[in-house]
C-alpha cells in the first residue's frame, strides 16, 4: 500500500514549492487516478516518488508497505516493488530490449537478495508474457524505444511493467496525446496486470482512459494538493464541466 502524508516538495534550485501538503492512500489491489489542471503538480508526485533529482521534500513522508520511500535510492524504490511509466518513453540505441529487460529484472532480483534468471528462464518468461500481451517478438530484439511507433512505446512500458511485476504502479500519461488505440493498449494493459496485491496510480488528462480502466478512486490535484477524491464519476463531472466549478467548490 502506498502512503503520502502531507507531502511538502520545493524545486532544488529555486526557492519555488510544488506540492503543498498531498494526502494519499492507495490500498493494495485498488486503481487510483489523478487528474488535474496543467501545472498542478502532478508529474511532480510521480517524479518525487520516483526518486528523481532536482527536487526537495520540505515536509511530509511517503511510504511504500510502510518503509519509507523518501529514504530509499531509485533502485531501492524499484526493488520495493515502485514501478513508473513516464509520459516520454526514452530510446536507448544499441541496447536491445530484450538486454535492457533482463538487466532490469536481474537488478531488481539482485536488490531483493534473490538470484539471478538464467538466460533460458528469462527468455521462458518474457515470452510467455510478451504473448499474452500481443507483443511481437521481433519487438523484443530491437533497441529499446528506438524508432518505436506510440503503440508500440505503450506495448514496451507495459512489457516492462510485466515484468517487473510491481507492487505499485505508477502511470503518468497526462499530455502525451494519447491516441485512441495506445489508450486502448495502456488500458488493456493495466486490466491484464490488475491484482488483489497490486495497485495503480494512474494520471492522466483524459476521462476517456477511466472509461476503461475503471479507478476504485479519482482524486482531483490542484495548486500541489489533492483538493478532492470521490468515485468514477468525479472524472465524469470533470469531461462535462471542467475544474472550474470543482475548483470554486473547494476554494
Ligand atoms: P502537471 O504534471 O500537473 O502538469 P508539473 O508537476 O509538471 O504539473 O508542474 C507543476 C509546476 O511545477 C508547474 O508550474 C511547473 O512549471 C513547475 N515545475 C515542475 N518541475 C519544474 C522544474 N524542473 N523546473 C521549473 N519548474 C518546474
Ligand atoms: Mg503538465
Ligand atoms: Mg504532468
Amino acid at each position: 500500500m502506498l502512503e503520502i502524508k502531507n507531502l511538502h516538495v520545493k524545486l532544488e534550485d529555486e526557492d519555488k514549492q510544488i506540492l503543498k501538503g498531498v494526502d494519499l492512500v492507495v490500498p493494495a489491489g485498488e486503481v487510483h487516478a489523478i487528474m488535474g489542471p496543467n501545472g498542478s503538480g502532478k508529474s511532480t508526485l510521480s517524479y518525487v516518488l520516483s526518486g528523481r533529482g532536482g527536487y526537495e521534500v520540505t515536509e511530509g513522508e511517503a511510504a511504500l508497505d510502510g518503509e519509507d520511500l523518501l529514504a530509499m535510492e531509485p533502485e531501492e524504490r524499484a526493488a520495493a516493488g515502485l514501478f513508473l511509466a513516464f509520459q516520454y518513453p526514452v530510446e536507448i540505441p544499441g541496447v536491445g530490449n530484450l538486454t535492457f529487460l533482463r538487466t532490469a529484472v536481474n537488478a531488481q532480483r539482485k536488490a531483493r537478495g534473490e538470484e539471478e534468471l538464467s538466460s533460458a528462464e528469462f527468455l521462458k518468461i518474457v515470452r510467455e508474457k510478451a504473448k499474452t500481451l500481443k507483443i511481437d517478438s521481433e519487438m523484443l530484439k530491437r533497441p529499446v524505444n528506438v524508432g518505436f511507433s506510440g503503440g508500440e512505446k505503450k506495448r514496451n512500458e507495459i512489457l516492462q511493467m510485466a515484468m517487473l511485476e510491481p507492487r505499485m504502479c505508477i502511470l503518468d500519461e497526462t499530455d502525451s496525446g494519447l491516441d485512441v488505440d495506445a489508450m486502448r493498449l495502456v488500458s488493456e494493459g493495466v486490466n491484464a496486470l490488475r491484482s488483489p496485491e497490486r495497485s495503480f496510480l494512474v494520471i492522466t488528462h483524459y476521462q476517456r482512459l477511466l472509461d476503461h480502466i475503471r479507478p476504485d478512486v479519482v482524486h482531483i490535484m490542484a495548486n500541489g494538493r489533492i483538493v478532492k477524491s470521490g468515485g468514477p464519476e468525479l472524472a465524469l463531472e470533470v469531461e462535462q464541466h471542467g475544474y472550474g466549478d470543482l475548483l470554486a467548490e473547494v476554494g
